[in-house]
C-alpha cells in the first residue's frame, strides 16, 4: 500500500482534511506556523501557543523542518503530537538539505505513520549559511520541484510549496520565480505559501502572474513584528530588506518594546486586510511559537465571523 493511504485503522477526520479545499472555501483560510522547540521549557511555551490558537479553529498548522538530524526528529515528534492530541490539521515541512532520496523517503514514511497527509516540499538553504552556494546531496534532489514529484509518487499526499513575492535571493527575476511555481504546480503541488510579506503589492504581483498561467492558490505569510532586532536578523537571513515605510514606523518606536508590538500588530493588520480585500485565499501566520500578537491581528480583522469552519 502506498504511504499516506488509509489502512484498516481509520484516521480522525481532522488529519485528512484537504488544504486546497479549505483554501477554495468561502471565507479566508487562517493557518499558523510553528518551529520545533529545542528544550522542555520552550516545548511548554509552544504547547501553550498551540492550545490558545487551536480555539480559533485554523484551517491547518505547519511545523518547520531544520537541517540537522535532531531538529528533524523534533519536527516529526511535534507534528505527530499535533495529529494525535489536537483537533488541528498538520502540514509538515520537508527540505532536501543534506538528505539522499532514500532518507527523504524515510522521513515521508515517518510523517505518514504519524498520520500526516499534507507536506510542504522545500529545497531548504545551505546549512549554516543561508546566502551560500546550494550544493545538493550527491544522492539527493536539487530543487523543490523534484521533492514535490517524489512525495506525490510516494502516496496519497497533498503537497504545498514555497513562493517569494520579493523574488527568491538566488533567482534572476520575478518571471523566473513564476516559471518555477508553474513547474512546481505541474509536478503536483496544489497550493503555495509565501515568505513573510511586508509589501502587499509584491504579493499581488506574484499572485496575479501565477494565476495567469495556472491554478495554484498562494497564501501570504505574515509575521506580526514584536521585536525590531529579531525582524532585522530574519530579513537579513531571508535576503530581503524590509520596505522603508515599515522600517521607519518600527524605528520610530524602537526603544519602547510595547510600542513596537503595537506597531507590529498594526502593520500586520493593515497588510492582511488589504490582501484579503484583494482576494488572497487566506493568511498564514508565522507565530514564533507565541499566540498573543497573532490573536490580536486575528481579532482586529474580525476573522471569527469570516473564516470557513473546517
Ligand atoms: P526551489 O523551488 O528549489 O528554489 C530554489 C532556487 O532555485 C530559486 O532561486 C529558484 O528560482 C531556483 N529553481 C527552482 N527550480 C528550478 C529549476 N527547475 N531550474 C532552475 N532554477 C530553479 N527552510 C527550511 O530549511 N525549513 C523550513 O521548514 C522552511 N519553511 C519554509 C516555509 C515557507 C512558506 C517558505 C517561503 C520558505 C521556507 N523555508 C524553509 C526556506 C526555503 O527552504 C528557502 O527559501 C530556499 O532557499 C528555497 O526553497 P524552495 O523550496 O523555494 O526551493
Amino acid at each position: 500500500m502506498a504511504l499516506g493511504q488509509s489502512s484498516t485503522q481509520r484516521r480522525p477526520e481532522h488529519i485528512t482534511r484537504s488544504i486546497p479545499r479549505m483554501l477554495a472555501a468561502q471565507g479566508p483560510s487562517i493557518s499558523f506556523e510553528f518551529f520545533p522547540p529545542k528544550d522542555d521549557a520552550s516545548e511548554a511555551v509552544l504547547w501553550q501557543a498551540i492550545r490558545r490558537l487551536e480555539r480559533v479553529r485554523p484551517s491547518f498548522v505547519s511545523v518547520t523542518y531544520g537541517a540537522g538530524g535532531t531538529t528533524q526528529d523534533r519536527t516529526v515528534r511535534v507534528t505527530e503530537r499535533i495529529a494525535r492530541e489536537t483537533t488541528l490539521t498538520p502540514l509538515a515541512h520537508l527540505t532536501c538539505v543534506n538528505a539522499s532520496v532514500a532518507e527523504l523517503r524515510q522521513v515521508v514514511g515517518q510523517y505518514a505513520a504519524a498520520g500526516v497527509r499534507s507536506i510542504l516540499a522545500l529545497r531548504g538553504d545551505p546549512p549554516g549559511n543561508v546566502g551560500g552556494e546550494w550544493v545538493p546531496h550527491p544522492e539527493g534532489l536539487d530543487h523543490a520541484e523534484d521533492l514535490v514529484t517524489l512525495v506525490r509518487g510516494l502516496g496519497d499526499f497533498t503537497v504545498g510549496v514555497a513562493a517569494f513575492p520579493d523574488v527568491h535571493p538566488e533567482s534572476p527575476s520575478l518571471e523566473h520565480d513564476v516559471d518555477v511555481l508553474v513547474r512546481k504546480h505541474a509536478a503536483g503541488a496544489s497550493f503555495a505559501i509565501t515568505q513573510m510579506v511586508f509589501d502587499a503589492d509584491s504579493y499581488l504581483r506574484l499572485r496575479d502572474a501565477v494565476a495567469a498561467r495556472c491554478d495554484l492558490p498562494i497564501t501570504p505569510g505574515l509575521m506580526p513584528v514584536t521585536n525590531v532586532r529579531q525582524i532585522a536578523r530574519m530579513s537579513q537571513l531571508m535576503g530581503t530588506p524590509l520596505p522603508p515605510p515599515v522600517v521607519t514606523r518600527l524605528e520610530a518606536v524602537a526603544d519602547d518594546p510595547e510600542a513596537v508590538r503595537a506597531v507590529g500588530v498594526e502593520i500586520a493588520t493593515e497588510l492582511s486586510s488589504r490582501m484579503l480585500s484583494e482576494g488572497a485565499p487566506g493568511l498564514h501566520f508565522i507565530t514564533m511559537n507565541r499566540s498573543t500578537a497573532t490573536l490580536e491581528v486575528y481579532q482586529n480583522l474580525d476573522l471569527a465571523a469570516a473564516a470557513p469552519r473546517p
